[in-house]
């Protein structure tokens, strides 16, 4: 799998995502995609960081994530639309881009809707590692949609969770949970409440849609020395916790400005002290302090993890052999003659790869 030219970038699908996990397994991916994150987190002075980019309608949002290194740019494109399951589409869907900073080449452009929910699990487990007892065996989790099978898996892997407590408003979603992690070793167990699904559990992860300030988890539930892993709460207006739930925690964030407009967050005053999680990792800043602590990681997802995921994937790709060149960026043989490419005599179709195909409703206009 060779570049032709150096303006060529490689285009990885979401099938070829699928097939690459699967052949490299989904314990091995979530294990190295979650050293790749810690790695980046650990030098986050590297990073030219933003709070994303939300443009927000009635029933989503679509956001564009950028960050860059002194080499590497990228940036994700992602939406959130709970209500698009019943239209048969996925809540969350997303591509990707890595360019180099140096010429602005798009080198990569790739699926991020199935690498979406390997990397937020990935840092879930990150942010847990630091955070949760290192005991850990049991877990509540709140939300069975598309995310939960992946947050299951990080946590049974990356922390040693054995059982996992279920619960979700659509009984059908925990069935599926169920059935495609029947292979596990995972001990499930739906649970008929949140209460049910939270009494005892080490750790609770909430990864619910809904377009509104639910409120999945409430102070009366919280049990001492649990750590709280809050996924679904990332947008202004959908949000997850009972503030006193926040209040009653020490909370960790991945970049303050931006958990502060979209996390559960957002319901605290400005001066309501949180730690971002780099400085945890960093040995900067403590993590938990006893045993008796509620931890909280305030998880809206932020571009660095998919910065990591992106170079992660590009990375196997290219090992692996997937993937295909496409010529996103024309072809010139003067690079200030881009008319050339118009000019009557100019060739219809591109060489190399890049053949233009023309939707049929214009082939037959
Ligand atoms: P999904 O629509 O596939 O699944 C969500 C599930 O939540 C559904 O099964 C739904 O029935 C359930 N649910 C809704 N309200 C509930 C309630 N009150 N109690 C229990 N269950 C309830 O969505 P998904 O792709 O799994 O995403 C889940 C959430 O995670 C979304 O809010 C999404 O925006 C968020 N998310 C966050 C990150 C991050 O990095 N923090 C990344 C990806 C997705």
């Amino acid at each position: 799998m060779k570049r032709h030219t150096p303006a060529q970038t490689l285009f990885l699908s979401a099938q070829d995502m699928a097939a690459m996990v699967r052949q490299m397994g989904a314990a091995s991916t979530l294990t190295r995609l979650a050293d790749a994150i810690e790695a980046d987190y650990v030098r986050w002075q590297d990073f030219d960081k933003c709070a994303r980019v939300a443009s927000h309608s009635s029933d989503g949002v679509i956001e564009l994530m950028p960050i860059a290194d002194a080499k590497t740019y990228a940036f994700k494109y992602v939406n959130g639309h709970p209500k698009n399951t019943r239209v048969g589409l996925p809540t969350v869907m997303a591509f990707g881009v890595l360019a180099d900073v140096a010429t602005g080449v798009p080198d990569l452009l790739s699926e991020l809707t199935l690498t979406t929910a390997l990397r937020t699990a990935a840092m879930s487990a990150v942010a847990a590692r630091a955070l949760a007892r290192p005991n850990s065996r049991s877990m509540a989790l709140i939300g069975n949609g598309a995310q939960s099978e992946f947050q299951a898996l990080a946590f049974h892997h990356l922390l040693g969770i054995q059982e996992i407590r279920l619960f979700d408003t659509d009984p059908a979603a925990t069935v599926k949970l169920m059935r495609n992690l029947q292979h596990s070793s995972l001990r499930l167990i739906a649970c008929e409440s949140i209460a049910q699904a939270v009494r005892g559990a080490d750790i609770v992860t909430t990864v619910t849609a809904d377009k509104t300030n639910a409120t999945i988890l409430t102070p009366d539930i919280i049990e001492p020395g649990m750590h709280i892993n809050g996924v679904g709460g990332d947008c202004p207006g959908k949000t997850e916790l009972h503030p006193d739930v926040l209040r009653g925690a020490a909370v960790f964030v991945q970049y303050e400005p931006q958990t502060r407009i979209e996390g559960d967050l957002q319901h605290l005053p400005a001066d309501f002290a949180v730690t971002e999680l780099w400085r945890v990792l960093r040995h900067e800043a403590p993590g938990r302090s006893h045993e008796a602590q509620v931890t909280l990681f305030d998880s809206v997802g932020f571009a660095l993890e998919d910065y990591s995921a992106l170079r992660f994937m590009r990375t196997a790709a290219q090992q692996l052999g997937y993937g295909q060149w496409v010529s996103l960026i024309p072809e010139l043989a003067n690079p200030k003659d881009l008319f050339s490419l118009i000019r009557p005599e100019a060739p219809l179709t591109a060489k190399a790869g890049a053949r233009s195909v023309r939707r049929p409703e214009l082939a037959t206009a």
